[in-house]
């Protein structure tokens, strides 16, 4: 029994690690991104010692961690896209893991890796590069974009497989230090029996993403355009946060609809069978305010009513065009109650 574990555990590794890029001894399965990147980045802190930089657009899986260590942060421009000359402010000798994201959880914005990554050799040689691709997995070839990187965050439940479970690529030879100590397994970087069953769905998950994943994004993009632009025309006249300024991945329409407040807007949609979220889908719900708006110079008020719609690989044109009925009709509706119109 113990074997037949080990061989799910070992096909699956050999699935992402091509998936990925890496050597399969380089993947290292944990409980999803969250703990991906804690362990890249805490875990390089806690080998290396020195400073850590990161986006300030970062998921707080990572932002956190860098910020609770007294980590320093790259702002974006305008569009949501790493600012090179200010990254490049913040890099120096002292700093020793670099870590952006592939494609940004709000906006999709994508980021231009090769470039930073090339920068931060330059600037910060002794460095480690760690890149969450927790949301790109899905649209994007990681294996390439990635090549840049000495550590890569995956999750599974973001390209269709099981929640609680994910990896990180940490090639061979990178020295991080691993947050839970045991048993030893997965090279002695994450002990504690491993999650079995979820692996095999994320590899079987991440098998099926990648083998579908162009035909997915033509046809997802063209529904993610038809519905970002349906919803920019009138009544809804939303502003399309991204507008064709930076790249973004298919599977994401952010959109800024004013005199509304995202809350109320989420509460009537919810009503009417859209799911949607006001900023990123993952984090625990709170209305906080967005930190990539913020790092991008949106108003406080326009951000205030930010959506944020999400499709995928089971998304139909019907439900965009769902989307197109029901959206308008709850704008209208609150900016009415707004107005007294
Ligand atoms: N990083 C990004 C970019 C995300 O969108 C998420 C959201 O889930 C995470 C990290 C956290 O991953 P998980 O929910 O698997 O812990």
């Amino acid at each position: 029994m113990a074997r037949d574990a080990r061989r799910a555990i070992d096909e699956s590794r050999d699935v992402l690690a091509e998936l990925l890029g890496a050597a399969p001894s380089d993947v290292v399965f944990t409980s999803g991104g969250t703990e991906a990147d804690n362990l890249a980045v805490l875990g390089a802190l806690d080998a290396r010692g020195g400073v850590a930089v990161c986006s300030a657009v970062e998921h707080h899986a990572v932002l956190d961690a860098v910020v609770g260590r007294g980590g320093r942060l790259a702002p974006t421009d305008a569009a949501g896209v790493v600012d090179l000359e200010r990254l490049g402010d913040v890099l120096d000798d002292d700093v020793t893991i670099v870590s952006v994201m592939m494609a940004n959880n709000e906006t999709g914005v994508v980021q231009p890796l090769a470039d930073i990554a090339e920068l931060v050799r330059r600037r910060s040689p002794n460095a480690l590069f760690h890149t969450d691709a927790v949301q790109a997995f899905c649209w994007l070839d990681v294996a390439a974009l990635a090549s840049v990187a000495d550590l890569i965050s995956v999750s599974a439940h973001k390209f269709g497989g099981p929640k609680g479970v994910g990896a990180l690529v940490a090639r061979r030879g990178v020295a991080i230090v691993p947050r839970a100590v045991g048993g030893g397994q997965e090279r002695g970087l994450r002990s504690g029996t491993q999650n079995v069953a979820g692996i095999a769905g994320m590899a079987v998950a991440a098998r099926e993403t990648a083998a579908e994943r162009d035909a997915t994004v033509a046809r997802v993009a063209l529904l993610r355009d038809r519905l970002a632009a349906g919803l920019c025309a009138a009544p809804a006249s939303a502003i399309d946060t991204v507008d064709g300024r930076a790249p973004r991945i298919a599977g994401i329409a952010h959109l800024l609809f004013e005199e509304i407040e995202s809350e109320s807007l989420l509460f009537v949609l919810e009503d009417e069978g859209v799911a949607a979220s006001a900023a990123s889908s993952c984090s625990s719900g709170a209305m906080a305010s967005s930190h990539v708006l913020g790092s991008m110079g949106v108003p406080a008020d326009r951000a205030g009513g930010a959506l944020r719609l999400s499709l995928g690989w089971s998304t139909t044109a019907d439900d965009v065009d769902a989307a197109l009925e029901i959206v308008p009709r709850a704008v209208a509706r609150l900016r009415a109650l707004v107005g007294g119109r």
